[in-house]
């Protein structure tokens, strides 16, 4: 038998595919599924970008790139950057084939595994890896990505205060030492819609210059809000130079399957991180960096579009389960919503969609029992039923 990586084993299969596995195990029997558990816009990709896409690919850019990403990506992104009152430059930046991979290549770069050898020999190791602070609930990759890194994770619900950050900065307060390396953040966040507000930014700023912590701004959700413009938390000052600013163009411009992504930060660690994505993926797609620059520069129109209708489909999610009688914390920004659910979750989510049909995402796959994450990335009609059927079999 083949022998695993440690690294590899302490990782736990994703929490979400039971959950899709038995959604299309219902759907390849003919039932008609409500399936409120992706996390993809429905949205065609807008046309302009596709054509940019396609008329790359006839113009012959189907070679290899240079491995960051071609320069007028680079440097859209940038300008796009510098609008969010980050101060930087193509040199900046690097672009992947999605923001996953993004994250995936700071975590890899910036935590060392216990002894500083890589991920941990388990039991063998005189400290514990580098230490990385989450706030949950948390998108499920983090978890994973620390893990393969070989760092040690440290949690602050904030559950207990709506899913806001500020009322929780005394909890982070209380777990960030001089030993933290690293700071997750994700505003507007994966999986509750919540969207920090400068003060709890400043909050975590402050924190993190004084215990000299690293903090991952993922900002792939933050062309998608509502009544807020959120701010960059690299533009904060003191943070420039401990800021890794992730985003990617998967929601904002509906383009999960081009995967298209972006890291920026300080030139140093985009020459150390710069390593691991020449030796790995050598550069991203060359046409799709092409229809990413379109993307950037000429969707502001579409973009608006897709906004709109998130934030309509929240507001008659909000009122179909305010008439449940379901009170649900108000998203800011992307297109999820934490529903309170009996617990425990994975059997409410297990049960709702073998009775009721509709597939949703226990919220303990994020870090957060009692709650069933919905994604409102579906037509107005399809949350209707969603809705019906749940109170209709007693989920409500
Ligand atoms: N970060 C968060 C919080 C996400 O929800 C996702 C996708 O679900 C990603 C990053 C990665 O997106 P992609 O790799 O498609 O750019």
């Amino acid at each position: 038998p083949m022998h695993y990586a440690d690294r590899v084993t302490r990782v736990e299969p994703s929490a979400t595919l039971a959950i899709s596995a038995l959604a299309s195990e219902l759907e390849a029997e003919g039932a008609d599924v409500v399936d409120l558990s992706v996390g993809e816009p429905d949205f065609p990709t807008p046309e302009n970008v596709v054509e940019a896409g396609q008329d790359a690919m006839d113009a012959g850019h189907t070679g290899y790139t240079t491995s960051n990403g071609i320069p007028e990506l680079r440097e859209a992104i940038a300008d796009k950057l510098q609008a969010d009152g980050l101060n930087y430059g193509p040199e900046n930046v690097i672009v992947t084939p999605g923001a996953k991979q993004s994250l995936y290549e700071i975590t890899q770069t910036l935590i060392d595994g216990a002894d500083g050898q890589g991920p941990s020999a388990r039991g063998t190791s005189s400290r514990a890896g580098d230490e990385v602070v989450l706030l949950d609930p948390a998108w499920v990759s983090y978890e994973a990505m620390v893990k393969l890194a070989g760092g040690s994770l440290v949690r602050v619900d904030l559950s207990p205060y709506d899913f806001r950050l500020e009322p929780a900065l005394p909890d982070l307060e209380n777990v960030i030492s001089d030993s933290t390396e690293l700071l997750i953040v994700n505003s507007p966040s994966n999986p509750t819609g919540a969207v920090y507000t400068d003060a709890a930014l400043e909050g975590v700023r402050d924190l993190a210059v004084e215990h000299d912590v690293t903090v991952v701004a993922d900002e792939i959700y933050g062309e998608i809000t509502y009544d807020t413009d959120p701010t960059s938390l690299g533009s904060l000052d003191g943070m420039a130079e401990r800021t890794v600013t992730v985003n990617g163009f998967s929601k904002a411009y509906s383009m999960t399957g081009w995967r298209l992504g972006y890291f920026a930060g300080p030139e140093e660690l985009i020459d150390q991180a710069g390593k691991l994505h020449s030796h790995s993926v050598s550069c991203a797609t060359n046409f799709v960096q092409h229809a990413g620059v379109e993307a950037l520069e000429h969707t502001e129109t579409a973009v608006d579009e897709m906004v709109d209708a998130f934030e309509q489909r929240r507001d008659l999610l909000l009122d179909l389960f305010a008439d449940a009688g379901v009170d649900v914390p108000t998203p800011d920004g992307a297109f999820y919503m934490m529903l309170p659910v009996e617990s425990p979750d994975t059997e409410w989510c297990e049960g709702a969609l073998e009775d009721a049909h509709v597939a949703t995402v226990p919220g303990s796959a994020f870090g957060a029992p009692g709650y069933a994450r919905l994604s409102y990335a579906a037509s107005e009609e399809r949350l209707r039923e969603g809705v019906e059927r749940l109170v209709d079999a007693g989920y409500l």
